[in-house]
């Protein structure tokens, strides 16, 4: 049986970072369903934040300034004390990434350039052009290879395997060999990514199913403030490709079909640049109100910045107009639509990236340690990424050194992958059934139409219901194939029951918080009450069941004010 002292789940940033700062004296590798350059983080494009104050005006920035925006951003559900740890460990996250190899871009005298984004107080968005993502997670694979980290791509985790609250390994498919098998570790991390395929309009790659945050709720890990999902103001329209943030910090318009800068009646001094809940949210109110183009999209105008500013600091978002629709924005406004794009919630861990099952961590997007709260800012998911990769890993280190080995563990990691044979037996052994790629289509509907944007009691009842309904056809799902290896129906079978459970985790926590915070906003609860909801939502697997509860949120020294922009 495969074993390993540390087991990083997901290739992308935090993942990478994870396995890198693990205790090299241990034996440790990186599972990923896909290629590690082929996960999410490869896409991110606008950037990385951190107070360097590197501005051309001489302006000094501070840490304690970026942790502000974070919490003010989060609509107050940050935990104070994480947020400001991030901010604080950001400034040498990026000289180390820098110093790792990074291409940052530059301002003229050779300092890492920083460009403004949304919700924050000072430029202090450091980037590579358009194309952050993809240059630090090369960066990062490089690192490992030279590390001699061990991969193994095309792993499918489909189980964690817990005993007496300890994590003893994970239960793979191999879809290189078509197996089912154990793998042992002392210590799991996940840093599995985000869901955004559970709506029909995300951001998102086709990966992101959400599974390791499934997997670790039924292993007994609450997930915590699942409610709060970001829909990102600018996609492009009819694909819902990412168009940065960055093409509003560089400077760039929204504009409704009567030719209005609307964004002034939203959020008068911060304009575009606003918080993303708060533009996305005025980009569909003025689609609704009928102020849209096709009644579908809006206009991101970029035509003043000119073609050099354009082709130098956005070129990702240049190809993209040209190839994917058809348009060059030097000459022509890009048309955009909010879509589905972050996970604020996930697995509940502490500023440690410990959950409460012994030896199971958590990083990244899959997790949540409330330092995004309501609503994350631009730029901070690849921070949380790489600062709380690194912590995972170190933490990770010391409890390996620390643990005592449970001596029966390959046993019950045997069980526990001969019950998932079992199952795959028994979809394959189906001769008709439902099929996994129809309940899929039938859950982004509820998602996209019912725990959308704008959210009400009823849509979300009904979104529950059926909700569980397909849980019921799920039930009958049968494999139309009989080759084990590379099935991605497989794959689907297995991730959709995550999906099946992530949603109604979602739809359960949007339900009961009956107010509107960050990216929640409910039609029937239109204000923040912070006196009964100044809380973190936790849902917890038990006996079959979803089961809520609340936890406090660590206010510091910012007390939650109204958010104006
Ligand atoms: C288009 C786009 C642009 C973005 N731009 C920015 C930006 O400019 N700045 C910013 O701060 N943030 C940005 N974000 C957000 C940010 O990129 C992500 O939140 C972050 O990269 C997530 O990194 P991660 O390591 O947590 O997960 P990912 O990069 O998504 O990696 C997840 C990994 O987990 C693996 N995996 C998942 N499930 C399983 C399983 N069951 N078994 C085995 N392996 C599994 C996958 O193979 C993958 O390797 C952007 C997001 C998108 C979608």
């Amino acid at each position: 049986m495969i074993s390993q002292d540390i087991l990083v789940v997901g290739g992308g940033l935090a993942g990478l970072a994870a396995a890198l700062s693990s205790d090299p004296q241990l034996k440790v590798a990186v599972i990923s369903k896909v290629h590690p350059l082929r996960s999410h983080s490869v896409a991110a494009q606008g950037g990385i934040n951190a107070a360097l104050g590197n501005t051309p005006d001489g302006r000094d920035d501070s840490w304690e300034s970026h942790a502000f925006d974070t919490i003010k951003g989060s609509d107050y559900l940050a935990d104070q004390d994480v947020a400001e740890l991030m901010c604080e460990k950001a400034i040498t996250a990026i000289y180390e990434l820098e110093h790792l190899g990074v291409p940052f871009s530059r301002f003229p005298g050779g300092v890492i350039a920083q460009r403004p984004f949304g919700g924050a107080g000072f430029p202090r968005t450091c980037y590579a052009a358009d194309r952050t993502g993809l240059v630090i997670l090369h960066t990062l694979f490089e690192q490992s290879i030279k590390k001699q980290v061990r991969f193994y791509n095309e792993w499918l985790v489909t189980r964690l395997v817990v005993r007496d609250g300890k994590c003893l390994g994970v239960v793979v498919y191999d879809l290189t060999k078509g197996e089912i098998m154990p793998v042992k570790a002392r210590s799991v991390i996940f840093a599995t990514g985000g869901y955004g395929r559970v709506y029909q309009r995300t951001t998102n790659a086709y990966i992101n199913h959400g599974s390791g945050i499934g997997i670790a709720y039924r292993g007994g890990v609450p997930l915590k403030d699942m409610e709060f999902v970001q829909f990102h103001p600018t996609s492009l329209y009819g694909k819902n490709i990412l168009i940065t943030e960055g093409a509003r910090g560089e400077g760039g318009y929204l504009v409704n079909n009567k030719g209005e800068r609307f964004m002034a009646d939203y959020a008068p001094s911060a304009m575009e640049l606003a918080p993303r809940d708060i533009v996305a949210r005025a980009i569909q109110t003025e689609i609704d109100k009928g102020n849209g183009f096709e009644g579908q999209c809006l206009h991101l105008d970029l035509r003043h910045l000119g073609e050099a500013k354009i082709k130098k600091r956005l070129p990702g978002i240049r190809e993209i107009c040209i190839d994917f629709a058809g348009l060059d924005p030097v000459e022509t406004p890009i048309p955009i639509q909010p879509a589905q794009h972050y996970s604020m919630g996930g697995i509940d861990v502490d500023k440690k990236c410990a959950s409460c099952v012994e030896g199971f961590y958590a990083a990244g997007e899959c997790a949540c340690m409330s330092i995004h709260g309501a609503n994350r800012l631009g730029g901070n998911s690849l921070l949380d990424t790489v600062v709380f990769g690194r912590i995972a890993g170190e933490e990770a280190s010391n409890y390996v050194k620390e643990c005592e080995e449970t001596g029966d563990s390959e046993k019950i990691l045997l069980d526990e992958a001969l019950k998932v044979k079992r199952r795959v037996e028994e979809w394959m052994n189906k001769d008709s059934g439902e099929k996994v790629h129809k309940l899929l289509i039938r859950l982004k509907a509820i998602m996209s139409d019912k725990v959308g944007i704008f959210r009400e009691k009823r849509d979300l009842t009904e979104a529950l219901e059926r909700i569980r309904a397909l849980r019921e056809d799920y039930k009958r799902v049968n494999i139309s194939g009989s080759c084990l290896r590379y099935s991605q129906e497989i794959v689907n079978i297995f991730e959709f029951e995550s999906m099946l459970d992530l949603t109604e985790v979602i739809t359960l926590g949007a339900l009961n918080r009956e107010e509107t915070r960050g990216s929640h906003f409910r039609l029937d609860f239109r204000k923040r009450n912070d006196r009964d909801w100044l809380k973190h939502t936790l849902v917890t697997w038990k006996e079959g069941e979803p089961q809520v509860s609340y936890k406090g949120v660590t206010i510091n020294k910012y007390k939650p004010v109204e958010r104006k922009y």
